[in-house]
């Protein structure tokens, strides 16, 4: 599978039928934004790679592992929106331009110039690290090439890299920055490793096959890389899914793919494109892939059909939405599947086919007998789920294909304050997030307000808290899957521990103070550091735990005010810094520390 990555393979003739990517990336002006950094295109995501519960709305651009390289306005604009967050983007900008498009500059160490002045000022007046402001006008205006930040790792982010999203501002949609030019060189073309073939039984799929594309397995003809089998299949109704991955700078490193297609005896059946998306509709992911078999595997299988429940608008499809049905025994014909990166380097696999006769499927009928007697929940229908104590409300977005779940009550456990329901299980997908509710049925007067609801995958699994109101008895919340739930109680209040300076090291040492601050169950929903009893701006980095305070004015005031006392012995000779952290159900943590200045 190594070598044919090295060609380009191109067939004419599909690129004629299926050129429509470079028509589309004519409406889009190519010369109008530039690369945010000093370096060449270096892509670590592309556009659209698959993730849990969302595809990559930008691309990441590699920093080389470093934090604190200047990040550039794209193109000349005002800030529209700042936002900075714990978690998430961490901080990020967003630039509104003239020609009706947004950037957005994520995982930022720092913001720079009059920027980083006016953020500065509002968390002081507002006494906040974390706010979402925007702006409707011009107020802080940049040039194309303007710094605007240094690159970093803030919010959740897993290594140094900038996040760059270009948007349709009327439309809020995200749009795949190589529609605008902004691309790296690559010659590699991507690699189909697998075609999945699926029955479709009442709830789900039924995997048949898994056909690998190996030098083994397949051989070069004409451009396509072609099984050297023939399938056989049933007179039945149909499904493809792919496994495929697309190389950028190298042949080592797999990115995700930026377009499949398929064709059934030459006539398009479907094509998925990532050129642009909405935010409320990347959770579609779930419905887009083999779900259940990426749950299990860890392999997000894409499928080649369209799901009743999927509304994701990449799509075009024949009328029956990508799935086949044969019907005429001994018939045949074949399959070609296309993987195509946004550079318009493709690649073909082709699988010829052959219908048996009719004959009764032995594996979908166990399936069926299954699930044959359990009770059912359909996509585009709000139901309730109620049984002893476990009360379930399903919008009629929470699931993309019908449902035959179970519900299942197991004793109470010493941690906990009600049964443990098994509703379903977590490899089925949910979209919309469900309201669930569990009726108390253990004793937990006077702390009602810090119960909450538990949520785990399966029982080998621990247990985390999905938050919970308690009211009449029973505590209620959203839930964004299936899987196992009960009533638990936090009474325990968060923790913090100091970082730095050391211990015994002066402040000027660091020129910051860090402190570890954590929850074990509802997580933290406030904090705030105080000095000589002044509110001062402690940056919350979630995933680190970590809270910092770099000195700024309010230390040089402070540190002012002590140099002054030095004649006067009955003052303390110390900063003494307060930090105070609540978490989700109220339980308060306070601490002092005293620094040396
Ligand atoms: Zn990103």
């Amino acid at each position: 599978m190594e070598s044919h990555s090295r060609y380009i393979r191109v067939v004419l003739f599909f690129c004629l039928l299926f050129g429509l990517n470079q028509a589309f990336a004519q409406k889009y002006p190519q010369d109008y934004f530039r690369y945010p950094m000093d370096s060449l295109p270096n892509f670590v995501s592309p556009f659209g790679v698959m993730r849990d519960n969302h595809f990559h709305s930008g691309i990441d651009l590699r920093t080389n592992g470093k934090i604190g390289l200047p990040v550039y306005a794209s193109a000349d604009g005002y800030v529209s929106r700042i936002k900075v967050a714990r978690g998430a983007y961490g901080k990020a900008l967003y630039i509104e331009h003239a020609n009706g498009y947004a950037t957005v500059y994520a995982h930022l160490d720092s913001y720079y110039g009059a920027i980083a002045q006016w953020i500065h000022e509002y968390q002081y007046i507002n006494q906040t690290f974390e706010f979402d402001k925007i702006f409707m006008k011009p107020f802080l205006i940049v040039k194309k090439g303007d710094t605007i930040g240094l690159s970093g790792n803030s919010g959740t982010s897993s290594g140094p890299h900038l996040h760059f999203e270009i948007r349709d501002s009327r439309t809020e949609k995200i749009l795949n920055p190589a529609l605008f030019g902004i691309l790296p060189v690559d010659n590699f073309a991507p690699e189909i490793n697998k075609i999945y073939v699926y029955k479709f039984v009442r709830e789900g799929l039924l995997l048949k096959k898994q056909l690998a594309f190996t030098n083994k397995t397949a051989s070069w003809q004409n451009g396509f890389l072609q099984l050297k089998d023939t399938l056989l299949l049933d007179p039945d109704t149909y499904g493809f899914g792919i496994d495929a991955q697309d190389f950028i700078h190298n042949n080592k490193d797999p990115k995700g793919l930026y377009s499949y297609s398929f064709w059934l005896n030459q006539s398009h059946k479907f094509t998925h494109t990532l050129n642009q998306f909405a935010f409320d509709e990347t959770k579609y992911i779930n419905a887009h892939i083999d779900f259940p078999y990426y749950k299990l595997e860890k392999l997000r299988v894409q499928k080649c059909f369209v799901d009743d429940g999927n509304r994701f608008s990449t799509y075009q499809t024949d009328a029956d939405k990508g799935r086949v049905n044969f019907t005429q025994a001994s018939s045949n014909g074949e399959l070609i599947f296309e993987a195509a990166d946004v550079n318009q380097n493709k690649t073909y696999v082709k699988i010829l086919y052959k219908i048996g006769l009719n004959q009764m499927d032995a594996e979908r009928q166990t399936y069926e007998n299954l699930i044959a007697n359990k009770p059912m929940l359909f996509p585009g229908k709000a139901s309730v789920v109620e049984q002893d104590g476990f009360w379930a409300s399903m919008d009629e977005k929470s699931l993309y294909d019908t449902t035959c779940y179970v519900l299942n009550t197991f004793p109470k456990t010493a941690d906990a304050f009600s049964n443990t329901y098994a509703f379903h299980s977590y490899t089925t997908p949910v979209h919309a997030a469900f309201n669930v509710a569990i009726k108390l049925d253990f004793p937990a007067i006077g702390l009602e307000d810090k119960l909450v609801l538990a949520y785990a995958k399966t029982n080998k699994d621990g247990f985390n808290s999905i938050s919970g109101t308690f009211k009449n008895g029973w505590v209620q919340t959203k839930a964004n899957n299936f899987g196992l739930f009960k009533i638990m109680l936090d009474t325990i209040a968060p923790q913090v521990k100091w970082l730095l300076p050391k211990k015994g090291k002066e402040a000027a040492d660091t020129l910051r103070w860090e402190f570890e601050i954590s929850d074990d169950f509802s997580g933290i929903k406030s904090y705030d550091m105080f000095l000589n009893g002044r509110w001062i701006l402690g940056d919350f980095d979630a995933k680190n735990d970590r809270l910092t305070y770099v000195f700024d004015e309010v230390y040089a005031i402070e540190r002012e005010r002590i140099y002054n006392l030095e004649n006067n012995p009955s003052e303390a000779n110390a900063f003494k810094v307060l930090v105070r952290v609540t978490d989700n159900k109220g339980n308060k943590t306070e601490r002092w520390f005293e620094m040396i200045p």
